[in-house]
């Protein structure tokens, strides 16, 4: 049976490079990427888009600030998150600079174009309380004693002629492709307060600035030099520029046109413009809209929002540096709820990390294989089987359940579906005592030596199914369990199938080494 080749397209959103990359920011990417090399192992014809938003105010005011120059300043930033790849394993296909990327200009000036032969682009007179920080505008109402009810800060007073947007006519269009989740909106809480939002009243908003108020920065309004593109409208379009949209080019015929799913990843603070604004460009202009916007929550630093004048944000390298990218990931994909902010601290990911890889997962490799050294000289038993074994019985509803999980944007389940196996094999070894069976073997009972086969060739299939299903969240760790079990993920062919077939039988495996070596805590050994 051939099935057919999904095509499928996923994003992070681009943050701005005011700052380094933060922890927020490597979950978003990590969750992107376990997404992505899931696709890609399925065999999924698979494109991953990241990037930097350039654009805004915020960055000339940052780079103004600093006493620096703005191009200099952006390249500097935007290297330091196109950095995060190698320390995290993160491997997206393309990355996109909305100030520099020759392709980006181009294709935002498309798609405001054929939002204004829609009729959907009209300029007018317009006055209003701007917080440059969230690059919206605030009505009186909204304003917390006249200030950003995010920022605290005073907002500006501007005054101009903008071009506006037809929101208001997409309403009903909206609010029932996210009803009826043509476009889907998760977790279900997001999706409630967006249809909430889209039911209280759509109203056209400002997407353009006047070129002056934006120091000349930004993307210039097609056939109007004195005004830039507001910064959203020309930040959203970069999941087409990036695909040659300016051109109609092939990747966006492939990605964007007939790809099956189209997925934006994007933090619960930009759901509006992921949910509303960018799909109603889209509608506009006539283009598809993305299949899927999968909403997560913030990553808080000892209970509180992470801010530099706090001094508690933390720095995804230096944990990778501290503790090791399997770690860092697991952690990231494992803990962080999904429907509720997450709490980083040292404690809980040494925890996590020490329970869960170095004792259930790295003890249950290490006990196997050094028993297949210890029993079989490191040969895989070959074993005729009559019947589903407890392990393969869980192990044959495992792709199953990470399908829905990952389409359902839940790690945390994901993981679940995994660890019934992991557990499962560790009270298997304690229940059939191998050492008992190999003392029997070794007194001439033939029918201790077939058990003893059956079950490590039981545990050597588990632990290869682990390092197969385990490869999108930890790839590295993943690899290591796999050289354990004698190949390599890289190799492709029969032994990263996700069936279980004893694709090792026969086979001789390397002596067992520690895969996930305990993190000792400093303070304990004092
Ligand atoms: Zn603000």
């Amino acid at each position: 049976m051939t099935e057919k080749q999904s095509i499928y397209y996923i994003t992070t959103s681009i943050p701005y490079v005011n700052g380094r990359p933060h922890i927020g920011f490597a979950l978003e990417a990590v969750q992107t990427d376990t997404l992505a090399r899931h696709h890609r192992m399925i065999g999924d014809d698979t494109r991953y888009l990241s990037g930097t938003d350039e654009n805004a105010l915020t960055v000339v005011q940052a780079a103004e600030l600093a006493g620096e120059n703005v191009e200099e300043m952006v390249e500097r930033h935007a290297e330091a998150f196109r950095a995060i790849q190698d320390p995290l394993e993160v491997r997206y296909d393309d990355f996109i600079r909305t100030a520099t990327d020759p392709r980006h200009w181009p294709g935002a000036q498309k798609l405001w174009r054929k939002c204004a032969d829609a009729g959907d682009i009209y300029k007018r007179h317009y006055q209003g309380q701007y917080c440059i920080n969230c690059e919206r505008f605030y009505r009186e109402e909204e304003l917390v004693d006249g200030k950003c009810p995010i920022h605290g800060t005073v907002p500006e007073t501007v005054d101009e002629e903008n071009y506006f947007f037809r929101l208001s006519k997409y309403q009903d269009a909206l609010s029932e492709l996210i009803r009826s989740n043509t476009m889907l909106v998760q977790p279900e809480h997001r999706r409630e307060e967006i249809l909430s939002f889209i039911d209280s009243g759509l109203e056209d908003f400002s997407i353009s600035r006047r070129s002056l108020r934006g120091h000349g920065w930004g993307v210039p309004v097609p056939d109007d030099p004195d005004q830039v593109m507001y910064v959203w409208v020309d930040a959203l379009s970069n999941y087409i520029t990036a695909l040659d949209y300016a051109t109609d080019g092939e990747l966006y015929e492939r990605y964007w046109r007939n790809a099956d799913q189209r997925v934006h990843i994007v933090g619960k603070d930009i759901i509006r413009f992921h949910a509303v604004y960018w799909p109603a460009f889209l509608l506009s202009a006539g283009e598809p809209l993305p299949t899927a916007i999968n909403v997560h929550e913030f990553l808080l630093s000892g209970g509180e929002k992470m801010s530099k004048s706090r001094g508690n944000t933390v720095d995804p390298l230096e944990l990778v540096e501290i503790y090791g990218n399997d770690a860092v990931r697991y952690w990231l994909l494992r803990d962080m709820p999904r429907s509720s902010d997450g709490n980083f601290t040292h404690e809980r990911l040494i925890g996590r990390y020490n329970e869960d890889l170095a004792n259930d997962l790295g003890n249950l490799v290490n006990r196997s294989i050094g028993m297949l050294q210890r029993y079989r000289d490191g040969v895989v038993p070959e074993v005729g089987r009559d019947e589903v074994g407890v392990l393969h019985g869980i192990a044959q509803d495992i792709p199953e359940k990470m399908d829905a999980a990952f389409d359902a944007f839940d790690f945390r389940t994901a993981i679940a579906a995994i660890w019934e196996l992991v557990t499962a094999a560790n009270k298997y070894i304690d229940d059939q005592k191998p050492w008992e069976i190999a003392k029997a073997a070794k007194n001439g009972d033939d029918l201790a030596d077939a058990r003893l086969d059956l079950v490590l060739a039981d545990l050597i299939e588990t632990i290869r199914l682990l390092a197969v299903h385990l490869a999108p969240f930890i790839p590295l760790g993943a690899e290591r369990i796999a050289n354990q079990a004698g190949f390599s993920l890289a190799d492709g062919g029969r032994p990263t199938s996700r069936d279980w077939d004893d694709a090792l039988a026969g086979q001789t495996l390397p002596k067992a080494a520690p895969v996930f070596p305990r993190i000792e805590v400093a303070e304990e050994t004092e």
